[in-house]
């Protein structure tokens, strides 16, 4: 269920938890949101400092991530730099929040490292409606986190539609 290096869980222990956060409707009546973050850059780190110091950058995201989402939130190891974080019941506004949270936090770990520039990471954002389930989810904010790589990294991007209602909410 856990990844070794980070403590997060990882793809096989996230495919057992989505089903109860899934499926927990009665509950939960406001939507999952789901985060996928992925360090900026991070070939150049291990390229230039090796991979011994590029695990304990992901070892460092991975805390800062945990560090900054509530007990129900799962925070996953989805692939070697990437992380997937499920929000349940949460508003898009507070996820919002916290994202930016997350991507201040990582960009505040201290460097130890002559010449190595502050770690960054981009962040995309989406929120479940009606008809989404998980996969389709996770493909939103996919799209959403390559476009925070295109505005020029370490920036959080919310899914197109999520856009239009912080911006009611915020007029
Ligand atoms: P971008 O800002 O576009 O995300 O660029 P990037 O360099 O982060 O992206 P890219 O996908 O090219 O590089 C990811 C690198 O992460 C390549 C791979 O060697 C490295 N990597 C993947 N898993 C691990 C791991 O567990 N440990 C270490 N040290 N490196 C890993
Ligand atoms: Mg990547
Ligand atoms: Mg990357």
């Amino acid at each position: 269920m856990r990844d070794n290096l980070t403590s997060l869980y990882n793809r096989r222990g996230m495919d057992k938890l989505t089903n109860q956060i899934t499926t927990d409707k009665s509950k939960q009546p406001l939507p999952l949101v789901v985060m996928m973050c992925d360090i900026d850059h991070f070939k150049s780190i291990d390229d230039q400092f090796g991979h011994l110091v590029g695990d304990q950058v992901i070892v460092n995201v991975s805390e800062q991530i945990q560090a900054c989402v509530r007990v129900n939130d799962v925070a996953i190891r989805y692939g070697g730099e990437e992380f997937l974080i499920l929000l349940p019941n949460t508003p898009l506004a507070n996820a919002h929040i916290v994202a930016e949270r997350i991507r201040n936090a990582v960009y505040n770990i201290p460097v130890h490292h002559q010449n190595m520039s502050p770690i960054s990471i981009s962040i995309g954002v989406s929120q479940q409606h009606k008809g989404d389930n998980l996969d389709s989810l996770i493909r939103e904010a996919d799209k959403a986190l390559y476009q925070a790589k295109q505005n020029g990294r370490n920036c959080v991007v919310i899914a197109p539609c999520e856009c239009e209602e912080i911006r009611l909410k915020h007029a």
